[in-house]
């Protein structure tokens, strides 16, 4: 078998064997199959596709190229949430304790960011102390002790994906979704749960532009799941503007802990926390055939009482996480407490370019989720490559919504960052992103 033939085979739109996609993939990881040759073929890919048995075979020799994790140990179904990534997206800070303090074990592994999309385990290590890096043994430990851990992608797991991922990134190559659901899938496969919730996100935000795509994205997941004997949902869910009020690490770890604390619940993101929740307790074991209105009591009873953020405290000091910290988060009601660096609040005056074009009271018509993201990227709060450092304390804080009706003077957003050149470049990018009406 020669790698010529086989990207000569994809150029000319023909499906690919099992066997020779085994042989690419095991290329790729020996590094046998040089980049500029793997590089060809992702391009093949992208542009002619992959049918669902080709991206099956793809998910597999990815999953195969590594260690494939078995937490039958624990002795419990294990579900496991992944979101295809987007802009404020804190969900899984939310939805992990809710899930654990209900009894339904929660062992995750994340990833970190990259380009304008956050990423679970920079969130959870701006908390001083709070280390992603656990051992096997640790692992299914925490899940009898805490039952919840969230741990960073192991290096062996699919490191097949990890090479491919790197080249796509710098080849205009991320964008098919063969290679997207088979990346996903491959690390959700691999990482060793029993059912999987996905979290699809649509939007300027996000790597689906409009639903079609999306639901393409879901079905192809969904399928891959369950030719691999694992139950699967998804959830499409908006990435046209930010989720939540806050996007930056430590701005959302924040807003997770008032939220877990009920102290404020931003109306889209609560939507999607209990939606996700009602889909993931569906698929435990816990699930008997309860109907829908009981499961949203119990998630809400949960939070009402204290229950899960007492168990997200439980969870960030089993992973050396200082509580003191996340207690006085909780206090700080929403102002980027102790932040070193300098801030700018965009008022209407900032995005109004004619006041006199302005008749009658503004509205938010649109925050565009993209610019936003690219906004928190300037401001330093995410990276352009997977080696450059992020400041955990920069990103944004919204005041006010789509559809929110705004006053000449009104405060929309405040922007946090560590350097002057950073804020004014991720002011005008937020300034872009907000539409008024
Ligand atoms: N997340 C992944 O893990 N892989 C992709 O290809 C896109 C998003």
């Amino acid at each position: 078998m020669n790698i010529v033939e086989i990207i000569e085979k994809k150029k000319n739109k023909q499906e690919l064997t099992r066997n020779e996609i085994h042989f690419f993939v095991k290329g790729v990881t020996s590094g046998e199959i040089e980049d500029y040759q793997t590089s060809a073929l992702l391009m093949a890919i992208c542009i002619n596709g992959m049918n669902e048995k080709e991206t099956f075979d793809l998910t597999m020799a990815m999953r195969d190229s590594g260690e494939v994790l078995d937490l039958s140990s624990i002795g419990r179904t294990i579900v496991d949430k992944h979101s295809t990534g987007g802009v404020g997206d804190k969900t899984t800070l939310i939805v992990g304790p809710i899930m654990a303090s209900l009894d339904i074990p929660v062992a995750k592994m994340s990833g970190r960011g990259l380009g304008i999309t956050g990423g679970t385990i920079d969130k959870l290590e701006s908390i001083p102390g709070f280390s992603s890096e656990v051992s096997d043994e640790q692992f299914i430990e925490q899940v009898h002790t805490v039952g919840m851990v969230d741990a960073a992608q192991n290096k062996n797991l699919a490191p097949a994906d990890k090479k491919l991922y790197a080249l796509r990134d710098v080849t205009g190559t991320v964008d098919s979704i063969p290679l997207i659901a088979s990346s996903i899938m491959s690390k959700k496969l691999a990482s060793g749960a029993d059912s999987i919730v996905l979290d699809v996100k649509c939007g300027s935000g996000a790597f689906m532009r409009n639903t079609e795509d999306a639901e393409k994205l879901a079905s192809a997941m969904i399928d891959i799941a369950k030719k691999a004997n694992k139950k699967c949902e998804a959830v499409i869910s908006d990435m046209d503007q930010p989720l939540g009020y806050a996007v930056g690490n430590q701005l959302e770890v924040e807003e997770a802990v008032r939220f877990l604390s009920g102290v404020f619940k931003e109306k889209r993101l609560e939507s999607l926390v209990i939606g996700l929740c009602k889909t993931m307790y569906k698929l435990s074991d816990k699930y008997y055939g309860q109907k829908d209105e009981e499961i949203e009591r119990f998630i809400r009873e949960t939070l009402d009482s204290g229950n899960a953020f007492n168990k997200f405290k439980q969870f960030v000091a089993a992973q050396g996480g200082d509580v003191d910290f996340i207690d006085e988060l909780y206090n700080a009601m929403g102002d980027n407490m102790g932040y070193k660096g300098k801030s700018y609040t965009i008022t209407t005056e900032d995005v109004v370019k004619n006041p006199d074009d302005v008749y009658g009271p503004l509205r938010i018509n649109r925050i565009d989720a993209g610019l936003i993201g690219k906004s928190s990227l300037a401001l330093g709060a995410g990276r352009m490559r997977k080696e450059d450092a992020i400041d955990p304390g920069a990103g944004l804080v919204f005041n006010r919504f789509v559809g929110d009706e705004l006053n000449p003077g009104d405060e929309i957003v405040t922007l946090y960052s560590l350097d002057d050149e950073k804020l004014k470049a991720g002011r005008e990018l937020c300034i872009k992103a907000i539409e008024l009406g």
